[in-house]
């Protein structure tokens, strides 16, 4: 060992999470000669929303080439768009590969992890205990089902389930089924249901805007061609339309007014001119506010699913849940044999509820009282050496997510060579400038599109978007060397 290496701490670090972006930290970690790490996983597999998440018609709306690790690329997608299924065996795959595994503690959720004299104290809901000098909190965004509050739904007799815990021994084909919900989730459950269902009724509370893409599937030749050819995988991850898509999508989201978002108005607005004959139906379709104030659904068949034979749109208010199935606010009860919720998440929770102290006992929930905020995303005054991927105002959208937990890791990668190093013991941002970044944030935020007129799980209570407000160039550029002014180095 050099005296370099003599000088440097062997640290211990606990990633909370085993989904895409634990994952990420635990290959990385090791590459970089980490011994002591461990990755804390609830459930008895990895994979995080992939796995948690294996609905009909489930597949991700972002190019499988760019849902994907940098330093795994898979010239084997089936599909433009992966099923979830797939993208949950390329998980399972990298994991084996890397020897994840290794480090990984299956069933064991934390429930308290707690500062104290300089170290993280992490306790288990089994009661296993565990110290470490870093945390990475991976625990994911959309992971807490909303149950809707609707009156009598304990009451029904058929079978029911949140979209996020589909009961696959629930028959489907011939049956009455009602969807609740119409963000992604519900979208692609109606389109995949559409020709199994007996009947198929979906209740809309507020219509979305729909892109079309077209969701081809790689041939035998071009998957060949990709195998052969790293340079090909390369090509079609980084592809210039997609990435251009990106910048052009990030863009008009924060500049409500530009001709980025006038383009992709012009084409969700035709997308449901063409697609829906009957104008009754495509009023009932046609949303009031502007397009990806929601998040955008991108569904290459939902407006022909609707429009099958089998399926209805429900656009009354649900007003309560009977044995028999869910009436509306018009008095019509519509039967059912199996009841979907595809309400969504919870999206303020992220690491909760999980118990969070750091320095002198301060509780994270305390701090995040008025909304989940982290700067950068990342880190939080007096919750040292605990770095967060994908946390609170971090880039949400239309766009890959494995792209934005690698660029967070790089910049995490520089904070904890601080500590690494020996320069300190304890990194977080300090006050000031997590002050300074969630005010010129939050300003920014009310200017997006997301904060133009609608509802959705960007908001946080109190109606600001609770995500990234600048480009992606501006992310891709903070991510990569943290300014270490702000942050307070200590001990
Ligand atoms: P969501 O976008 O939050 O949509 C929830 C839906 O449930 C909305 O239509 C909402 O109506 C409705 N709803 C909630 N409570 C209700 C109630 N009490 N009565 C009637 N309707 C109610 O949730 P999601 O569809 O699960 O999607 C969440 C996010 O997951 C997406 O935005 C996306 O980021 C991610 N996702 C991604 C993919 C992908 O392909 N990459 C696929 C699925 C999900 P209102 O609109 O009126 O509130």
């Amino acid at each position: 060992m050099s005296e370099n290496n003599q000088l440097k701490r062997e640290l211990r670090f606990a990633i909370i999470g085993g989904g895409m972006a634990g994952i990420l930290a635990a290959i990385r970690l090791r590459e970089s000669g980490h011994k002591h790490v461990v990755l804390y996983e609830k459930a008895d597999r990895i994979g995080g929303t992939w796995r948690e998440n294996t609905y009909p018609g489930l597949n991700c709306d972002v190019p499988a080439h760019s849902y994907t690790y940098s330093f795994e690329p898979n010239p084997n997608w089936s599909r433009y768009l992966a099923g979830g299924a797939e993208i949950q065996a390329y998980f399972e795959g990298v994991v084996q590969k890397h020897k994840v595994e290794e480090v990984i503690r299956f069933n064991q959720e934390i429930t308290r992890c707690v500062f104290e004299n300089g170290v993280w104290h992490l306790t288990t809901a089994s009661g296993l205990q565990d110290t470490a000098d870093v945390v990475i909190a991976a625990t994911g965004v959309l992971h807490h089902p909303n149950q809707p509050n609707i009156e009598g739904l304990e009451t029904f007799a058929g079978a029911k389930f949140h979209s996020a815990r589909w009961d696959h021994s629930v028959p489907l084909d011939g049956q009455r089924i009602g969807v609740v919900g119409n963000g992604s989730t519900g979208v692609q459950i109606i389109s995949a249901l559409a020709g199994r269902a007996g009947k198929l009724t979906h209740f809309q509370r507020s219509p979305q805007w729909i892109m079309p893409v077209n969701n081809f599937a790689y041939t035998p030749e071009q998957i060949a061609a990709f195998q052969a050819d790293p340079v090909l995988v390369d090509k079609e991850r980084y592809n210039e339309t997609y990435l251009a898509n990106v910048r052009n999508f990030t863009d008009a989201i924060i500049d409500v007014d530009s001709p980025q978002m006038a383009g992709i108005e012009a084409v969700v607005k035709a997308n449901l001119e063409q697609s829906v004959s009957d104008p009754v139906l495509r009023e009932k379709l046609r949303p009031n506010y502007r397009a990806a104030c929601k998040r955008l659904i991108f569904s290459p068949d939902y407006y022909q699913a609707i429009q099958h034979p089998n399926a209805a749109l429900v656009v009354e208010g649900i007003a309560c849940v009977e044995p028999e199935g869910v009436r509306t606010k018009d008095g019509v009860l519509h039967p059912l044999d199996v009841l979907v919720l595809a309400t969504g998440f919870k999206a303020d929770r992220f690491v909760r509820p999980m118990t969070v102290r750091g320095r002198g006992g301060v509780d994270l929930d305390t701090v995040w009282q008025s909304r989940p905020k982290a700067y950068l995303a990342i880190s939080i005054p007096e919750f040292p050496n605990l770095f967060l991927l994908n946390g609170p105002t971090g880039p949400v959208g239309n766009f890959s997510l494995i792209d934005i937990a690698e660029r967070q890791w790089a910049y995490i990668e520089q904070l904890i060579a601080q500590v690494q190093s020996g320069r300190c013991r304890e990194v977080s941002v300090s006050a000031a400038a997590m002050d300074n970044y969630e005010e010129r944030r939050i300003a920014a935020a009310k200017k997006t599109i997301f904060a133009s007129g609608c509802t959705s799980w960007y908001l946080d209570k109190e109606g600001v978007p609770a995500s990234w407000p600048w480009s992606y160039d501006r992310f891709a550029e903070e991510m990569t060397a943290p300014r270490l002014e702000d942050f307070d180095l200590a001990g």
